[in-house]
C-alpha cells in the first residue's frame, strides 16, 4: 500500500514537503473485512485545512496521518458476503492506493454498469454536486424564475452545477472565473454572463453591467474581498450561501480590506447562511434521481480534469488553488 502522509501543518499554501509517500504492507484480512484497490481518487479544497469526520480531535492538523480524502475503489478481496471481487465502492479511505474495510463505515456501493461513469460519484453526482444542489436549492430559497444568481468559482465542480441548475430553475445566471478559457465554458453552459475576474478592470462594474436589476442570489465559493464587492450589490431580501471562502484557505495574514458587513446584512435584510454539505447527507440520492435525470436530458452538463497516476495527487490537489482545473479534479490511478 503506498500513502500520501502528512509531515508539516501547511503554512500559507501546501508545499511538497510538507508530504511524503510511504510504503506500508497491509495485514491479511480478517473475517468480515475487505480489501480495496484505489481506482479514481478525489482532491477536494477541505483538504487544506483537515479531515472533517473527526472534528473533535485535538491535533486538527493530521500530523503523521494520511491525507484525506474519498475514492472510488475495487474490492480485490473479500471476505465479506455482502462484497464480491471486482465490486465497485465509494470509499473515505484517504490519499490510499491499498485500504482495509469493515465494509460498513464511510463505504457505498457503486453500480459497476451505473448510467454514469464511476468517476462522477466524485463529483456531479458526489459531494461536489449535492453542494450545488443543496446549496442552491435549500440554502437560497425561495428559488423564483426571472431572479438574477451570481456565482464564483463557477467553472469548478460546485459553480459549475449551481449555475446551471440555477438555468434549469429559470434563474438569470452571471458566473465569474478565473480563465478566457473557463468564461468561454460558462457560455457553453448557457450561462447568461460570464467574467474572467482576473482581468475585469473592475469587479464591481461587471457586477453591476451583468446585474442591472442587482443581485439576488450570490452563491459564494471564494469569500475575501469577493464577498466585500457583492454583498453592497445585492436586492433586498436577497440570499446568500457562503458556500467556500478558497480564496482564505491559504492566507497568511487576516484580510486587509474590510467592509461594513454587519450593516449590510441588516439593512437589506439578507439572508445569509454557512453551510456543511454532510449535515444533508441523507438526503443526497434523492438529489442525484434529480441530477441524472437533467444530465440525460441535457440540462445538466459535466466536465472532470484528469490527472493520472497516485504519485500526482499533490499536484492535483494544488491545481484546486492555481485555478487550473475546469469541472472536477480526478486522479486516475
Ligand atoms: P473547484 O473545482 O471550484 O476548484 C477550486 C477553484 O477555486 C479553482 O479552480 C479556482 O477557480 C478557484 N480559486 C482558487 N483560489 C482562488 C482565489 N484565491 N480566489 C478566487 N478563486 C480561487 O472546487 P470545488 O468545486 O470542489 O469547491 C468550490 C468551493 O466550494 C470551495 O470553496 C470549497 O471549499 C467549497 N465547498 C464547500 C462545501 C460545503 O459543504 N460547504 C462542500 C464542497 C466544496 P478560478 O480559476 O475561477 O479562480
Amino acid at each position: 500500500c503506498r500513502k500520501w502522509i502528512k509531515r508539516e501543518k501547511f503554512v500559507g499554501f501546501p508545499k511538497r514537503e510538507n508530504l511524503e509517500i510511504v510504503e506500508e504492507s497491509l495485514p491479511p484480512l480478517e473475517d468480515g473485512e475487505i480489501l480495496l484497490e484505489a481506482v479514481y481518487l478525489s482532491v477536494d479544497p477541505y483538504m487544506r485545512y483537515g479531515r472533517v469526520y473527526n472534528r473533535k480531535d485535538k491535533d486538527r492538523d493530521d500530523i503523521g496521518l494520511e491525507m484525506p480524502g474519498t475514492q472510488i475503489a475495487r474490492v480485490i478481496q473479500s471476505k465479506n458476503p455482502k462484497y464480491d471481487v471486482n465490486d465497485l465502492v465509494l470509499a473515505y479511505s484517504g490519499w490510499v492506493t491499498h485500504s482495509i474495510s469493515n465494509g460498513e463505515k464511510g463505504i457505498h456501493k457503486v453500480p459497476v454498469n451505473g448510467s454514469l461513469p464511476p468517476s462522477t460519484r466524485l463529483g456531479i453526482i458526489g459531494m461536489p454536486g449535492a453542494t450545488a444542489y443543496f446549496g442552491l436549492l435549500d440554502i437560497c430559497k425561495p428559488i423564483k424564475e426571472g431572479e438574477t444568481l451570481l456565482v464564483n468559482a463557477a467553472a469548478g465542480a460546485v459553480g459549475s452545477a449551481v449555475g446551471q441548475i440555477g438555468k434549469i430553475k429559470g434563474m438569470r445566471v452571471v458566473g465569474f472565473a478565473g480563465s478566457d478559457e473557463k468564461v468561454t465554458y460558462l457560455k457553453s453552459l448557457g450561462f447568461d454572463a460570464a467574467y474572467n475576474y482576473k482581468t475585469v478592470p473592475s469587479l464591481e462594474a461587471a457586477i453591476k453591467e451583468s446585474c442591472p436589476n442587482g443581485v439576488d442570489v450570490f452563491f459564494d465559493n471564494v469569500g475575501g474581498d469577493f464577498f466585500g464587492t457583492v454583498l453592497p450589490l445585492m436586492n433586498k431580501k436577497g440570499r446568500v450561501a457562503i458556500c467556500g471562502a478558497i480564496a482564505e484557505y491559504n492566507r497568511k495574514e487576516p484580510l486587509s480590506q474590510t467592509c461594513p458587513i454587519n450593516h449590510l446584512i441588516l439593512r437589506k435584510q439578507l439572508n445569509v447562511r454557512g453551510f456543511i454539505i454532510l449535515d444533508w447527507v441523507d438526503d443526497w440520492d434523492k438529489a442525484f434521481s434529480n441530477m441524472i435525470f437533467w444530465i440525460q436530458d441535457g440540462d445538466l452538463k459535466y466536465r472532470e480534469t484528469v490527472f493520472t497516476g497516485f504519485d500526482k495527487m499533490f499536484d492535483a490537489f494544488m491545481s484546486l488553488f492555481e485555478g487550473t482545473n475546469i469541472g472536477k479534479i480526478i486522479v486516475k490511478i
